[in-house]
């Protein structure tokens, strides 16, 4: 077992991408850069992390932001949730521990959108602490090296694989083991062209040896993906428009958007949804498809001109140039990029 963790260790050393947070063991920056590597690829991650470390250098910096600042700021990386606990959790650490991180792996666990692994990772990373983190590389890799078909998304693979990261890691060196783990599944190890002529592991590996590492890792469940159709009103004066925050669960949650109906693309927008002694005229703007991991979002856009605009108490009536000031999902960000209205800045 320590042959494997030096022999990752090693080739880490030598290949190792060259970042920002790789450099710290201030685990500030190991959480921020962990929450934004979530689902999200190292270098869209990249830029998020170096815009944030500049905005907010401090934990007690990024508590005493506005929200909207914070969700501005996030706005394209996805997953929203994760910068509302991002900031939920930056209040705790400056509020509760005196903008301190806890050097103890049952308390960072407690923590906002904190789960076993980011947790390990802080632990790990910034405090030397012997925990395995198993994240999406690190299933690739340990079912391929142990050649075993235990679907990941069971239960019983998740306690199994956790167990075997737990066994292998190298008590005195677990921040570079855990990273060079990762490593090894974001560079060599990867999902659809492993390439076993290069890594460490080749000699011992299992479902190289049989020839058949794409047999790995084994899922059970395939993700569901839910159909939705959105009928979006950009009601305007022809210098105001009407927005409002998506305050609740559901996709988006904290950023904005305009009045929306939840109805199939194809049922023209019904005139019952539209005041018609206000509207002097209604145009159709485009169609968007927008993929998100568990939707596909159908868009379709409606200008509405009206002679007066008058918000209800959820929505905020604001000039069609202050929109950018708004954290808003990227499906609204390329409608606007693409629409005369606001280009007629
Ligand atoms: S030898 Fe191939 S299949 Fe095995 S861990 Fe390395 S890259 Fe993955």
């Amino acid at each position: 077992m320590a042959e494997f963790s030096t022999l990752i260790r090693h080739w880490y050393r030598l290949n190792g991408r060259d970042l920002p947070w790789r450099k710290s063991k201030n685990p500030y920056h190991i959480w921020l850069s962990e929450i934004m590597l979530q689902q999200t690829r190292v270098d869209q991650g990249l830029n998020y992390y170096l815009k944030f470390v500049k905005a907010y250098p401090t934990v007690f910096d990024l508590a005493a932001a506005p929200d909207d600042e914070v969700m501005n700021l996030w706005q394209g990386l996805g997953y929203y949730s994760r910068a509302r606990n991002l900031h939920a959790t930056a209040k705790i650490i400056a509020e509760d521990y005196e903008g301190l991180f806890p050097a103890d792996f049952n308390k960072i666990i407690k923590l906002k959108g904190v789960g076993d692994y980011t947790a390990s990772a802080i632990a790990s990373i910034a405090f030397g602490l012997p925990h395995a983190v198993v994240d999406g590389n690190v299933y690739r890799v340990l079912s391929r090296y142990m050649a075993d078909k235990t679907p990941i998304d069971s239960s019983a693979g998740k306690k199994l694989f956790k167990t075997i990261a737990q066994e292998l890691i190298d008590i005195d060196h677990p921040g570079d083991h855990n990273q060079a783990l990762m490593e090894i599944g974001a560079l060599v190890c990867s999902p659809k062209k492993p390439n076993c002529a290069e890594c460490p592991l080749n000699n011992s590996c299992l479902a190289h040896h049989q020839n058949e590492p794409l047999a790995y890792p084994v899922k059970e469940k395939k993700t569901k993906v839910r159909d939705r159709h959105l009928q979006y009103l950009v009601l305007t004066d022809g210098e105001n428009i009407l927005i409002k925050k998506r305050d609740k669960k559901d996709v988006w949650q904290g950023l904005y958007d305009f009045p929306l109906l939840e109805k199939e693309l194809k049922e023209e927008l019904p005139k019952s949804h539209v005041p018609q002694d206000n509207v002097e005229w209604i145009r159709e703007e485009g169609q968007f498809k927008h993929i998100l991991s568990h939707q596909h979002i159908y868009a379709r856009f409606w200008l509405v001109k009206c002679r007066m605009l008058k918000p209800d108490e959820n929505q905020l009536l604001i000039p069609k140039s202050g929109i950018e000031e708004y954290p808003l999902p990227q499906l609204l960000i390329r409608y606007i990029e693409s629409s005369q209205f606001f280009e007629a800045e």
